[in-house]
């Protein structure tokens, strides 16, 4: 007989080799053009997985941000009066243009924030095209959107979003403001930029009317001066608690509507008659997607206690075979932190994790890249419900497990959080899988699935993951006035 040999399993390498031009500066996108900032002032952004800086940024100062605010105030009335077919059109070739740049855009969202090929390809970019043709449908619909109340649009919003979907968050910002004859003021994170730049030549490409869209770079001071405008009528932001509660007591006492999605620390719920396999695919999805940089991660995973040993060994094995590295591979499963501040935070989170007395296990052999910022897929086991690791967000590839015996129990250990934002429920026993959905408190609810977003389907918190929604119908009614 033949010795077993080793096999070795490892992929090729498969670049994703499209050619992207990243210009070496960028202004503000105000009025329709681009446009030095009056600040004077430019930060880098970089590729997290290379740590280069892809290109310079306009850091918008006081004086941007209130021309921003003038070009949005001075095309509301054309842009509100239109005829809304003719609305609809606009948004119809934002949508085809976006689907005939995705490649692009896809590269360009891998570069800037550090996720992989086959996220900003299969997923980010054709969710944002999906964004502007749901909406564009919807502009000489509204009557329909909630019914008995005459659709107005509200005026100029301010919208600030996050790092972790860029061009996704911009999307969903900004296609239900436009179908609802707003226009928009929106201030992308200070690490990830450039794909909303990159929209913006879009919107030159559709001859979108200048002002309808305007976008200010910069840090949390420039979203400051932002949605503390007052000639701003609406403020919707996405990211952190924190920045959260400090934008509603900014916008208390003002006749501003206000729209909030924060954190969370979603409960995924493993019953002993869950299709495992299908579970294990979901348990992974849901936290290794995106590297648990996503605020609907299923980061604390509830599994009955008859099959704790079971579900931890066969998610042990499936995430050794996730391959971590070079976003821009398409084999690759999960890319960079997105940031150094966030990987220290994430690397803080583990620390305290295993100083709780928490058993961590790392799930992966292979070496990190040396540049860049990498955490290896990480879970905790022995997690008490108290632990920092169980009732803080931590954003990263982190995902603690804690153990339940009746449905009961899950309901509870479920709801025994601040946040409220997203949820998992795996069984074969669909009276199960409704009784504990409905008992959970959480904006979304995933049976037998999990991280499946669709622009029909409104989305948004309870308790401290925020209030509003945004897609479907709910996300229209934030729109209108
Ligand atoms: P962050 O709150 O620090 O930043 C988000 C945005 O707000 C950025 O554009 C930032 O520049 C801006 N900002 C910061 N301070 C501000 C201020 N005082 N006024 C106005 N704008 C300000 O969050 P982050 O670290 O960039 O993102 C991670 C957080 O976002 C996580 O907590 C995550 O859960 C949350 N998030 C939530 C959702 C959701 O839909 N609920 C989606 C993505 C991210
Ligand atoms: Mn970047």
């Amino acid at each position: 007989m033949q010795p077993a040999q080793s096999i070795d399993w490892s992929y090729a390498p498969a670049p994703e080799t499209f050619p992207v031009e990243i210009q070496q500066e960028h202004g503000l996108f105000i009025g329709g053009k681009f446009v030095d900032p009056r600040s004077r002032k430019h930060f880098d952004t970089i590729d997290p997985a290379t740590e280069k800086k892809l290109s310079r940024v306009a850091e918008a100062g006081k004086a941007d941000v209130e021309v921003a605010v003038k070009a949005a105030q001075k095309a509301f009335k054309g842009w509100s009066r239109m005829r809304p077919a003719e609305r609809a059109g606009y948004l119809f070739r934002i949508a085809r243009r976006i689907q005939e740049r995705a490649r692009e855009l896809a590269v360009l969202e891998s570069m800037d924030n550090g996720k992989p090929i086959k996220e900003t390809r299969d997923v980010d970019v054709p969710l944002v095209a999906q964004h502007f043709f749901h909406h564009a449908g919807w502009c000489d619909k509204l009557a329909h959107a909630v019914p008995g109340v005459e659709p107005r649009p509200i005026g100029v919003c301010a919208q600030v979003i996050p790092w972790n979907f860029p061009l996704l968050m911009a999307a969903w910002k900004i296609a239900p403001a436009l179908a609802c004859g707003n226009t928009v003021v929106l201030k992308p994170a200070e690490t990830t930029p450039l794909t909303a730049l990159r929209l913006a030549e879009i919107l030159q490409e559709v001859d979108l009317p200048p002002g309808v869209v305007n976008i200010v770079t910069g840090a949390g001071e420039t979203g400051r001066m932002l949605v503390e405008h007052p000639n701003v009528q609406k403020v919707a932001f996405t990211g952190s608690t924190d920045v959260g509660k400090r934008i509603a007591r900014a916008c208390a006492g003002t006749d501003k509507r206000l729209t909030l999605e924060l954190g969370g620390k979603s409960p995924n719920i493993i019953f002993a008659d869950a299709p495992m396999d299908q579970a294990i695919e979901g348990i992974v999805n849901g936290i290794w997607f995106n590297q648990g940089q996503v605020c609907c991660a299923g980061s604390r995973l509830l599994v009955e206690e008859s099959v704790v040993d079971e579900v931890i060994g066969r998610l042990t094995h499936r995430m050794r075979s996730l391959r971590v590295g070079n976003p821009l591979d398409k084999n690759t499963d999960v890319g960079a932190i997105n940031s150094r501040q966030q990987l220290e935070r994430v690397n803080s989170f583990i620390e305290c994790g295993v100083q709780e007395g928490a058993d961590r296990i790392v799930c992966f052999d292979g070496a990190l890249p040396d540049t860049g910022y990498w955490v290896a897929p990480t879970l905790f086991r022995g997690v008490q419900p108290a632990h920092t690791i169980a009732r803080e967000e931590i954003f990263g590839p982190v995902l603690t497990v804690l153990t339940f015996r009746t449905p009961d129990e899950a309901i509870a250990r479920a709801n025994d959080t601040n946040y409220g934002l997203s949820a998992g429920v795996w069984t074969s026993r669909a009276s199960k899988a409704y009784e504990v959905a409905a008992g959970v408190k959480a904006g979304v609810v995933w049976l037998n699935t999990f991280n499946q977003f669709d622009a029909t389907s409104p989305f948004g918190g309870f308790k401290e993951s925020g209030f509003g929604r945004e897609g479907g119908r709910a996300g229209l009614a934030a729109y209108l006035a």
